[in-house]
C-alpha cells in the first residue's frame, strides 16, 4: 500500500472538491482546494484595489501573503493572513474576478510553488484546473470530472443557499460558470485541460457515495489501498 498523490481537475462546480475531500477523508490523506488559493489572491487584490494585471503592488501582495489550510470543526478552511475566510471567497465580486486573476503568471507561479510543497509523501488529494497537467504531471492518479451544466448550476445553488447566500439566480450561476470555464480553458499559462492519462468521470447521474466508491476502486487499482 502506498500514499498517493491524486489530482482532481475539471470545470467549475462539477463536484471536484466533493470528490477530492471525500477521497482524502476515506484514505486519511491531506486535501487541498487549489481554487480557494486563487480565490484568496483575488480577494486580497480586490481589498487592495489592485487591477487584474501584473504590477509591483501585486508582487508585493504575493510576497507578503500568508496562506494556511486549517481544520476547524472538522472542516478544512483557508486562513488568509491570519483570518479564516469562507463566504468572502465565494462572493459575487470574487467569482467575477477570479478567472482573470488566475491568468496572471506571477499569481500562478506563487500558487503552484505552494501547491507542490503540500506533497510530502503522506498522501494528498488536490482539486483544481491544472493539477494533473501542470502542478503534478507525475500524479499517481488523475481524474477529470464533468457534469451537465444545469446539474452543476443546481448543485452550486443548493450549496450557496445552504451557506446562507440566496442572492444568486440559476441563470447568474450558469453565466458565471460558462464565463470562468471559457477563460480558464483559453488562458496561455497552464489552462484547464484534461491530462492525457486522466480518468474521465461524468457524475451528472451519480450520488456522492457512488462517485466515491467508483473512485476508490481506482485508488485500489493504483496500489493506494
Ligand atoms: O475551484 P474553484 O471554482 O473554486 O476555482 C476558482 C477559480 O480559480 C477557477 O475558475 C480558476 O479561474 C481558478 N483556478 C485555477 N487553477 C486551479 C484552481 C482554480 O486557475 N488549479
Amino acid at each position: 500500500m502506498k500514499a498517493l498523490v491524486i489530482a482532481v481537475d475539471g470545470f467549475a462546480s462539477c463536484g471536484k472538491s466533493t470528490l477530492a475531500r471525500d477521497l482524502a477523508q476515506a484514505l486519511g490523506y491531506r486535501y487541498i482546494d487549489s481554487g480557494a488559493m486563487y480565490r484568496a489572491v483575488t480577494y486580497q487584490m480586490l481589498e487592495l484595489g489592485l487591477p487584474p494585471i501584473e504590477s509591483v503592488g501585486l508582487d508585493q501582495m504575493l510576497g507578503a501573503l500568508d496562506l494556511k489550510f486549517v481544520t476547524s470543526n472538522g472542516i478544512n478552511q483557508l486562513m488568509v493572513n491570519g483570518l479564516v475566510l469562507v463566504s468572502e471567497l465565494r462572493s459575487k465580486a470574487v467569482n467575477a474576478a477570479v478567472s482573470p486573476v488566475s491568468t496572471l503568471p506571477s499569481v500562478r507561479l506563487a500558487m503552484v510553488a505552494l501547491q507542490r510543497s503540500y506533497a510530502d509523501g503522506t498522501g494528498l488529494t488536490m482539486d483544481g484546473r491544472d493539477i494533473g497537467t501542470h502542478v503534478f504531471p507525475q500524479a499517481d492518479l488523475k481524474f477529470f470530472v464533468s457534469a451537465r451544466p444545469e446539474v452543476r448550476a443546481k448543485r452550486r445553488q443548493a450549496e450557496l443557499i445552504a451557506s446562507g447566500d440566496t442572492s444568486w439566480t440559476l441563470d447568474e450561476i450558469l453565466e458565471n460558470q460558462a464565463q470562468r470555464d471559457l477563460i480558464d480553458s483559453n488562458r496561455d499559462f497552464a489552462p484547464l485541460k484534461r491530462a492525457e492519462d486522466a480518468i474521465d468521470l461524468d457524475n451528472s447521474d451519480l450520488s456522492r457515495e457512488e462517485q466515491l466508491a467508483w473512485a476508490l476502486k481506482w485508488v485500489e487499482e493504483r496500489g493506494g489501498i
